[in-house]
C-alpha cells in the first residue's frame, strides 16, 4: 500500500540540487514535513535550520529537519539528489558506475525503514539510476520513476516561447528518450495553443525549421554550457521536482515527462527512459502511448539502445 496520506518528503542529498528543490519546495507549500538526509549530518541540520527561518515568509507551514533513514518509514515521498556531479567535460554516463553504488546503498537503507511510497531520482544518469532504484527497491515501477527529461522539455518550452513570443505555458512540447546525449523533441506531436507548431512554422515567414534544430541543439547541450560557466546546474532541476512533487501530492494527473519503466514501447523494453506520463497520488497512472513518425521511432530505439548498452555494463 503507498503511504498516500502524508504529504511528507525525505530528500537524501542535501547538496546543490537538493536545497534548490528544497528551496522550491518551500516557497511553493509543496509538502507538509520535509526531511534532509545527507552524509553530511552537519550540513543537513545547517540546511534545515537555514530553511526554517524563511518559512514565517512562506505562503504555508512546514517541518523542517535533518533526519536518518528510519524517517523514511512513513513518507509519501522520497527524492534522491544524492551523489557525484557531471564533472566538465564528463558526460551524464560516465558517472555511472560511481553512482550506481551509491544508488544501491541508499535505496536499500530506504527500504529497510519499511518506506511503502512514491520514489523519486535525479542522482545522474538518471534513467539507469532510476533503473537501479527500481531494482532494488522492488517497488511496483508505477512509484518509481525519475525526474528524466523534465527539466529538457522545461528548456525545450522556454526556448520555443522566446522564439515565437508564446507564453511558455501554451508551449505543448516535450524532449523524450535519454536525459542525456541521445535525448530528442517531438517536433512532429508539439503544438502551440491547439495547432500543430509545425504549421505555425510552416505558416510564417519569419520561422523556419532551421532555428529549431539549433534550438534542440541549445537544449541538449544546455548542461555542457552551463557547467562550463557555473560548475553545475541545479535551479531548473529544482523547479522541475517541485512540479513533480506537487502532481503526486495534489493527485492532479498531470502531464509531466519523466523516466518511466516501459515495455515494449517502440522496441524499448523493460527498463526506464524519458516519455510524458500522467502523475497522481498513486505515482505513474499512465505513459502516453504517442504516435510517432519513423525519424522520432529510430531515434527512440537508438536512446534506448545506448541506455540499455550502460545498464548491460554496469558493474552492480
Ligand atoms: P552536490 O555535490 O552539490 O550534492 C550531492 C550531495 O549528496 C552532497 O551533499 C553529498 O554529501 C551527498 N551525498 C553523497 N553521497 C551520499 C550518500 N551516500 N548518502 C547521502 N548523501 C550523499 O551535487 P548536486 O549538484 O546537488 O548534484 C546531485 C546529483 O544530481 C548529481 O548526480 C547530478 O548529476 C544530478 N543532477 C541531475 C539533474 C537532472 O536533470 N536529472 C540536473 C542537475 C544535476
Amino acid at each position: 500500500m503507498n503511504n498516500n496520506d502524508t504529504r511528507k518528503v525525505v530528500l537524501v542529498g542535501a547538496g546543490l540540487v537538493g536545497m534548490s528543490y528544497a528551496y522550491a519546495l518551500v516557497n511553493q507549500g509543496g509538502c507538509d514535513e520535509l526531511v534532509l538526509i545527507d552524509l553530511d549530518y552537519n550540513k543537513a541540520e545547517g540546511e534545515a535550520m537555514d530553511l526554517s527561518h524563511g518559512l514565517a515568509y512562506a505562503p504555508k507551514d512546514m517541518k523542517i529537519y535533518a533526519g536518518d533513514y528510519k524517517d523514511c518509514h512513513n513518507a509519501g515521498l522520497v527524492v534522491i539528489a544524492a551523489g557525484a556531479n557531471q564533472k566538465d567535460g564528463e558526460t551524464r554516463l560516465d558517472l555511472l558506475n560511481k553512482n550506481a553504488k551509491i544508488i544501491k546503498s541508499i535505496v536499500e537503507k530506504i527500504m529497510n525503514s519499511g518506506f511503502k511510497g512514491i520514489l523519486l531520482m535525479t542522482t545522474n544518469p538518471v534513467d539507469i539510476m532510476t533503473y537501479v532504484a527500481y531494482k532494488y527497491s522492488k517497488l511496483p515501477h508505477r512509484q518509481v520513476f525519475g525526474s528524466g527529461t523534465s527539466l529538457d522539455s522545461a528548456r525545450l518550452r522556454y526556448l520555443l516561447s522566446n522564439y515565437l513570443n508564446i507564453d511558455s505555458k501554451n508551449v505543448h512540447a516535450y524532449i523524450v528518450g535519454e536525459h542525456g546525449d541521445s535525448e530528442f523533441p517531438l517536433w512532429s506531436n508539439a503544438s502551440i495553443g491547439i495547432k500543430p507548431l509545425l504549421d505555425v512554422i510552416n505558416e510564417h515567414n519569419e520561422f523556419n525549421f532551421a532555428d529549431l534544430e539549433h534550438i534542440y541543439v541549445d537544449v541538449r547541450d544546455a548542461a555542457y554550457k552551463i557547467i562550463e560557466k557555473k560548475k553545475s546546474t541545479y535551479y531548473g532541476i529544482g523547479m522541475a521536482l517541485c512540479h513533480i512533487t506537487k502532481a503526486i501530492f495534489n493527485d492532479s494527473n498531470s502531464i509531466i515527462p519523466v523516466s518511466v519503466y516501459v515495455e515494449n514501447y517502440y522496441g524499448v523494453d523493460k527498463m526506464y527512459i524519458g516519455m510524458p506520463a500522467i502523475i497522481n497520488r498513486q505515482g505513474i497512472r499512465e505513459v502516453l502511448k504517442i504516435h510517432m513518425n519513423k525519424v522520432d521511432q529510430d531515434r527512440f530505439k537508438n536512446s534506448g539502445d545506448i541506455l540499455k548498452e550502460f545498464i548491460n555494463k554496469m558493474d552492480i
